[in-house]
């Protein structure tokens, strides 16, 4: 991947770069999209759509059903938005709507807290490897599985 200002958003500047990377495909940035997405950013760690759902039916004091939070997670992942961890079978909000990579997430046995990295050399050879067995690489998932710096 060329190089690029390859910058990880937080809070207010993270859902800024959502909304737009959300709006320049087309797509609109309803309340409910909002508040999928200030529930999955908020979690800190990878959540389900159901953690997103209580999460959301609690901040609007009405009930929201965890299927049409699925849908936005997947309207999410499809634009960039969000990432799916598949290990944990949760979703994170992406830190870098604006970029793609394959990112990289290693996750806590222990408290469960999830850390991205991008290492895009990394994510290049896995791409290369499989290509080399004949397969078509769509999506490679590295997850590592361990200890964080505060359970270890
Ligand atoms: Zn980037
Ligand atoms: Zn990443
Ligand atoms: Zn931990």
């Amino acid at each position: 991947m060329a190089r690029h200002d390859h910058h990880l958003h937080k809070g207010d500047s993270l859902r800024d770069a959502a909304k737009n990377r959300l709006t320049e495909r087309g797509e609109q940035w309803t309340d409910m999209r909002q508040a999928v997405f200030d529930a999955l950013a908020g979690f800190g760690k990878p959540a389900s759509a159901y953690d997103i759902a209580e999460e959301v039916s609690r901040a609007q004091g009405r009930r929201v059903a965890a299927n049409s939070v699925y849908r936005i997670l997947d309207l999410f992942v499809q634009s960039n938005l969000a990432m799916r961890v598949e290990s944990a079978n949760a979703y994170v909000a992406n830190q870098h709507p604006g970029c793609l990579h394959d990112c990289i997430f290693l996750i806590c046995d222990t408290c469960g807290q999830t850390t991205h990295i991008d290492d895009d050399k990394l994510s290049t050879g896995v791409r290369e490897a499989a290509a080399g067995a004949g397969f078509e690489a769509q999506r490679p998932v590295i997850e590592v599985r361990g200890k964080c710096g505060e359970c270890s």
